[in-house]
């Protein structure tokens, strides 16, 4: 595989970057996870958007303008002949004497990391996965922001240690004051009574891409999605639970915490977004 690595293509053994990388010291950057199918990349603008907000969000000045940065996503794939894969755009504060001081730290390191990927086993769809919710409470927006996609990712990190201890495919993180927020790695959705609901921002989550796409894909169908702060009783009361992110796409939960959801199969509505969801993926441009 061949690596984008500030502008050059190197292969991934020798895609090496400094100790002194502030991303290897402190996790100090921002990220984002992208998809392509068939050679296009699923809502690369959207993405990029949110690369340049998170850095923003802390201080980092990217190197190079959102043309070139799609340009060179579009290279990675064509540069390793891939056209379904998932590509992992990084960027660093780039290198620094070790110490919090980011005077002087005006070489970000830019990385993107291809991989083929055209998705999940489909069974995971045809039946839904297990969710849990964990104990890692998701950082508040007063301590770091959600919504910054950052490279420090231990908060994640801990919930998904967790989740895999208690067998479940994806945690659920609660925020400090215990309202549902977000999964380790997506965005966390409930129907009831035919009504969608999701957390609001609010309540400390990251955008997702494929949240805004799916209440939008949702509102289009004339159903009603509410974004509001509710409490984990409302999971397992819920007639629908699905996940949503750039990976998953629209995922079914057909158990929480060892209680089945709904009659424990994936939901009508679920159903409906996934394949609402895949149709535009299909002639996305
Ligand atoms: N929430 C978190 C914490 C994530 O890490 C992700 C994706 O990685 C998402 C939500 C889903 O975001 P998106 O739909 O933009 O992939």
């Amino acid at each position: 595989m061949l690596i984008f690595l500030n502008s050059s293509f190197v292969p991934e053994g020798d895609a090496k970057v400094s100790i002194f990388d502030r991303g290897f010291l402190y996790g100090d950057g921002v990220f984002e996870t992208l998809r392509a199918y068939r050679g296009i990349i699923f809502h690369c603008n959207d993405h990029i958007d949110r690369l340049f907000q998170s850095a923003n969000a802390i201080y980092i000045t990217l190197p190079f303008t959102k043309e070139y940065f799609k340009e060179a996503l579009y290279r990675t794939l064509q540069e390793n002949n891939l056209r379904d894969a998932y590509l992992r755009l990084s960027v660093t504060r780039g290198e620094s004497e070790p110490g919090l001081d980011i005077e002087g730290c005006s070489h970000p390191t830019v990385i993107i990391i291809p991989k083929a990927f055209s998705g999940y086993p489909e069974d995971r769809y045809a039946h839904g996965i297990k969710a849990a919710v964990v104990n890692t409470r998701r950082i508040p927006p007063s301590v770091l922001d959600p919504k910054i996609k950052s490279l420090n990712f231990l908060n994640n990190i801990m919930a998904k240690i967790e989740t895999k201890d208690i067998a479940a495919s994806e945690g659920i993180m609660l925020n400090i004051e215990g309202y549902v927020a977000e999964g380790t790695v997506s965005n966390v959705f409930i129907v009831k009574d035919g009504v969608i609901k999701t957390p609001s921002l609010s309540v400390g989550i990251l955008n997702g891409v494929t949240r805004s796409i799916v209440i939008d894909l949702a509102r289009g169908n004339n159903t009603l999605v509410i974004e509001q702060p509710f409490y984990p009783d409302e999971l397992y009361t819920a007639d629908e639970c699905f996940i949503t992110s750039t990976i998953a796409e629209v995922l079914p939960v057909t158990s929480i915490d060892n209680k089945q959801i709904g009659n424990g199969q994936p939901g009508e509505i679920s159903k409906q977004l996934l394949k609402s969801f895949r149709l535009l993926t299909s002639i996305s441009i």
